[in-house]
């Protein structure tokens, strides 16, 4: 098998699109809009926290629109005042006074993706040692199309359904992870994709993955495969999709209405074998050692404990939503040794 294909980041912008769907998705922006998602976030963790105060009044201002008080209230009390432990210079933890569990927040959306990686990664590694496969980021596309996020993620998973099925996917996959990511493009054409984490088991011809995408979507073989060197960031940038399931800046009333339909929607799962792995899966010594740097040691942490970075005494500060931009800037432009005491 040409393995070298295996190492093309980006894949599918050099080869013409099939006739039948030519005039129905440009091949060029998908693609863009992959590499695009992909990319690593450099924001410093204060512009990271203003940019969540926005979004949650973004979204609170729509739900008062659609006279969704309850759900504006729940969004606009979550995480509004925080109890957060720290050296001065660090954050050990911050503890909210209150959480929405509101998909699209992006506090509740934040503890969401943690929490699945501290639930799959040291299944995946313990996958990964016990069968001997290896992990790659799968990214499936599908056309853009008149519909609607729910009618375009069950059009993709029914494809993935197809794809597993088939024989080539099961010679070379033995199971993984799936999130989904909404997209709508400026028509207002919806288009979902499927992020996998797959587990290899050898090297294939990625053309031939993306016949067998084709075969199983019927008008689709725009795909993006990349392997994933460190199952840790890996798993991270998967999970990203289910704190983040869309672009909600350029979210309108309509966006909201329609995304409180999907309600009991699933947004993240297991498929094949690594499926039936994550039920049986009881950590040895071997994996809980290698997986214990993501185990979340912070939890046991409490007033009084020694800072895990630099061994400082930790102290309880209160603070609302509002201050934890700026406290974010003080801890990351305090020189070593100097404590906030401005929060006391
Ligand atoms: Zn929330
Ligand atoms: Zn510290």
């Amino acid at each position: 098998m040409k393995q070298s294909t295996l190492s093309t980041d980006l894949i599918g912008s050099h080869r013409l699109p099939v006739a039948s769907q030519s005039k129905l998705s440009p091949q060029t922006y998908l693609d863009k809009r992959v590499t695009k998602s992909q990319r690593g976030n450099k924001r410093t963790r204060s512009q990271r926290a203003r940019e969540r105060l926005r979004t949650k009044e973004h979204l609170a201002r729509l739900a008062v629109g659609l006279g969704e008080v309850e759900l504006a209230h729940k969004i606009e009390r979550c995480h509004s005042r925080l109890s957060v432990l720290t050296c001065g210079r660090h954050i050990a933890r911050i503890i909210p006074n209150f959480t929405c569990e509101f998909r699209l927040c992006p506090d509740c959306g934040r503890r969401r993706s943690r929490k699945l990686q501290n639930k799959y990664l040291p299944v995946m590694r313990g996958f990964m040692l016990h069968r001997k496969v290896t992990p790659v980021h799968l990214v499936l596309t599908q056309t853009h199309r008149k519909e609607d996020r729910k009618q375009s993620a069950k059009r993709i998973k029914d494809s993935f359904t197809r794809l597993q099925r088939r024989g080539f996917w099961k010679e070379y996959f033995k199971g993984g992870t799936w999130s989904l990511e909404f997209a709508k493009d400026k028509n207002g054409l919806h288009h979902t994709h499927l992020h996998i984490i797959g587990f290899r088991r050898k090297f294939f011809d990625i053309e031939l993955l993306r016949d067998e995408w084709l075969a199983a979507t019927g008008d689709s073989h725009v795909l993006h495969l990349k392997p994933i060197k460190d199952i840790a960031a890996g798993l991270q940038e998967v999970v990203k999709y289910v704190s983040k399931p869309l672009d909600i800046r350029r979210f309108g009333a309509d966006d909201l209405r329609e995304f409180l339909k999907l309600k009991n929607m699933r947004m993240f799962g297991t498929f094949g074998e690594f499926r039936d792995f994550c039920k049986d899966f009881e950590p040895s010594d071997n994996d809980a050692a290698a997986v214990s740097e993501l185990e979340s040691f912070s939890r046991d942490l409490v007033e009084g404990c020694a800072c895990p970075q630099c061994n400082e005494p930790l102290f309880d500060l209160r603070m609302s939503a509002k201050e934890l931009p700026q406290f974010y800037e003080q801890t990351e432009s305090s020189p070593p040794g100097k404590v906030g005491t401005s929060w006391n």
